[in-house]
């Protein structure tokens, strides 16, 4: 049996045994104070995300579920609240936050009420294209002209290959040459290893042609201002989350600098300070940003980030690195509460990562 099944096994085993024996209860205080964020997209409203990968959603019933037995236990608080409170000490319990990000509309028209029936609070890290311009990233684009727009990944990679030129045509092709899969990695070949611009360029091309328009798929997906406002005054920490939602690690440090700093004064511009204290690195693994993204983050002002790595945060947390759990559908209640209840952090402390 390999290394990581052994680990996965012990993973079960742990966080199943505190949560079906009420230990994790028990473990909660006796480990150091936690703030434990958990991260997620887009709850379940098909006349928003119908398009959208099924790991980028969860339903409202589960979501529900998931914050009511957490509510129990722990304190709810934005990430910006969060994280002043872990530095001021100035409370014994533990805390949770919840974050979504991008800032779809079903964070307008299905999480806003869950939250108004839970009392569970929530940061939405926006992209600020959308907002200001109506405008969407290629990413968006993608998804649906492989779901509305009716195209075949093998179509797909074809038309991307032939319009960006170059090995590509050769490297989507190879891609997409099993079916299983084949999505997912073409928008991989896509998100890491192509020229921003050439990629942007073919994929709007190819999404006019397939009867695609912008600013229709932006009105459905993304909150407008309005929306925002509304989310804001019903207490929803608004964070930032760039301009254009590209991978930064692959951008020179002067146009991170642009990509973070501009999203934010546009935000803030718009929807006032409190939108300036908390970011979320896009795409959020330790490969999608460097030292010049963490440089930026801090010089645009931002108070703390988060990143998408599994993890609780303690009070010597790197602020500008905070771990989250990402949450959809099949994301077990076991996992989220050996984790809030520090249950993962101890086996962490002795050199045992459970969390991933
Ligand atoms: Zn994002």
């Amino acid at each position: 049996m390999g290394k990581h099944k052994i680990k996965m096994m012990m993973r079960e085993v742990v966080s199943r045994s505190l949560w079906h024996t009420g230990l994790w209860r028990l473990v909660d205080r006796l480990t150091p104070r936690r703030f434990t964020i958990l991260a997620g997209h887009c709850v379940v409203d098909p006349a928003v995300n119908a398009d959208l990968p099924s790991d980028m959603k969860i339903t409202g019933e589960r979501l529900e579920m998931l914050l009511r037995v957490l509510g129990r236990r722990f304190r709810f608080v934005t990430v910006g609240e969060g994280w002043r409170s872990m530095r001021a000490e100035d409370d014994e319990r533990s805390l949770v936050a919840l974050s979504m990000d991008d800032g779809y509309r079903d964070n307008h028209t299905a999480l806003l009420p869950l939250l108004e029936r839970t009392g569970a609070r929530a940061t939405v890290f926006l992209e600020s294209r959308p907002l200001t311009h109506r405008r969407v990233n290629w990413s968006h684009k993608y998804f649906w002209m492989l779901q509305a727009g009716g195209l075949q990944p093998t179509d797909l990679a074809t038309r991307l290959g032939d319009r960006m030129g170059g090995d590509l045509g050769e490297r989507c092709q190879a891609a997409v040459a099993q079916p299983e899969g084949a999505a997912y990695r073409l928008k991989r070949i896509l998100k890491y290893d192509v020229d921003a611009l050439a990629r942007d360029a073919a994929i709007h091309a190819e999404f006019l042609e397939a009867g695609g328009s912008e600013s229709d798929l932006c009105n459905r997906i993304y909150v407008d201002l309005e929306e925002a406002q509304t989310m804001r005054d019903a207490g929803i920490e608004l964070g930032g989350h760039t301009v254009r939602h590209e991978v930064l690690s692959t951008l020179s440090p002067t146009e991170q600098v642009r990509e973070v700093a501009d999203g934010r004064s546009a935000t803030v511009e718009l929807l006032g300070d409190e939108v300036g204290v908390s970011f979320a690195y896009p795409f959020g693994r330790r490969w999608d940003f460097d030292e010049h993204t963490v440089a930026a983050v801090r010089a645009a002002g931002f108070e703390s980030a988060v990143t998408t790595h599994a993890g609780t945060n303690l009070r010597g947390a790197d602020p500008m690195r905070l771990a989250r759990w990402m949450l959809d559908e099949t994301t077990p209640i076991h996992h989220l509460v050996a984790e809030a209840c520090g249950g993962f952090w101890l086996f962490r402390k002795l050199g045992l990562e459970l969390a991933e």
